[in-house]
């Protein structure tokens, strides 16, 4: 069946990034040049041609999308000066603003929508934590004192069913368009299973694809916020099955408050710098992300700091600061850079088995 055609698809794509496909002649140095195409992958060339001839669904639908890391090596061989690195990097934001439910991600695609959101979600928080929380108790800094361990286990539990929820739906919108595209490799279970674990433990742990990458500084700031999080989840883990805060749990946190302090850091100051073709253009979702990640991160530590050196008030105020970054964080990930870390294993687990001889087939455009 023959895709229909946007027209507007390639203007709306330039309203989330800086960049110039209109001068692309379909030479295909892109691709050569690019570290992460493997046998079977063509892009960014062949996703600039579906932009550029409207192919929303065929765009929508093609793994490779999720394929680059933005290294910039395309933008910077392309003989005309378009921009390939900073058009993927648009079509992602395009992608995750159609996969999310609802179209809701496209509030934070816009400056003013989603500083009014952000500003909301905040409130509420503040809100809530001023509604719930006790009086400040003497003694040792007790956070669980402070505001009743119940509340922030049960609210960890709403938001973890809600995030759930909503993942499980914007990746099914994606699946969507991947089956519409015929995008879903047949292949055997073996296939599968081997393209599953290469996945998990090739891109998801290691994420060696992105060492490809020039920059290894990203890389390493990359990893240090990912398993950043894996040490925060172990570390609230940890304290949600004891009931109490433990000190292996603020040992793990405090690393892990660190290293995405250090990881969010690095990327607030190359997006700053405009360093590379990567950091030169930010969108608001791009700032917000970030920054939030580096907030929680800071504040997550700086709370373990307190509490050792039992500063009361300092430490249950930036408590409440770290929830409500949390919080935002949270609500607003199935719609921000944080959508990729479920979007992007789920497309290159597709574009490895894909990479098969029989998804050749595919019309070349
Ligand atoms: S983006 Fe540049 S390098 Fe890539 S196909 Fe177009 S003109 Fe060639
Ligand atoms: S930005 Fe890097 S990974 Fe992405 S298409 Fe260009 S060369 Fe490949």
């Amino acid at each position: 069946m023959m895709a229909r055609a946007n027209p507007v698809l390639l203007n709306d794509i330039l309203k989330l990034g800086a960049f110039d496909v209109t001068a692309c002649f379909s030479c295909g140095v892109c691709t050569a040049t690019c570290p992460l195409v493997e046998e079977g992958g063509e892009f960014p060339r062949r996703l600039i041609r579906y932009a550029m001839l409207g192919l929303e669904d065929k765009l929508l639908g093609a793994p490779e999308l999720w394929a680059c890391y933005y290294c910039g090596e395309c933008t910077r061989s392309c003989p005309r000066q378009a921009d390939p690195g900073g058009f993927m990097m648009a079509a992602r934001r395009f992608a995750i603003t159609k996969y999310s439910i609802g179209k809701i991600g496209k509030v934070f695609y816009d400056k003013i929508y989603g500083s009014i959101a952000l500003a909301i979600l905040s409130l509420i928080m503040a809100l809530g934590i001023w509604w719930l929380h006790n009086p400040i108790p003497g003694g040792n800094v007790d956070l669980f004192k402070f505001l009743d361990e119940g509340y922030i286990h049960e609210g960890g539990l709403v938001l973890g069913v809600y995030v759930g929820i909503v993942a499980l739906a914007n990746v099914i919108i994606m699946l969507r368009y991947l089956f519409k595209s015929s995008n879903i490799p047949k292949a055997s279970i073996g296939d599968w299973i081997k393209g599953f674990i290469d996945t998990l433990f090739a891109e998801v742990l290691w994420q060696g694809r992105y060492n490809k990458c020039d920059s290894k500084g990203r890389f390493i700031s990359h990893m240090g916020i990912f398993w950043g999080f894996v040490l925060l989840m172990i570390a609230t883990t940890i304290d949600y099955v004891t009931g109490a805060r433990q000190l292996s749990a603020m040992v793990l946190g405090a690393i892990g408050g660190v290293l995405i302090t250090v990881g969010g850091g690095y990327f607030i100051w190359i997006r700053l710098a405009k360093r590379d073709e990567y950091s030169t253009y930010s969108d608001f979702v791009d700032w917000m992300f970030i920054w939030l990640v580096f907030l929680a991160g800071i504040t997550g530590f700086l709370i373990d700091l307190f509490t050792y050196y039992n500063l009361q008030l300092t430490t249950y105020t930036t408590f409440a600061i770290h929830l409500i970054v949390v919080f935002d964080l949270i609500v607003t990930a199935p719609f921000t850079k944080f959508a990729h870390a479920g979007y992007r294993p789920l497309a290159v687990w597709i574009y490895k088995v894909a990479r098969k001889p029989q998804a050749e087939t595919t019309t070349a455009v």
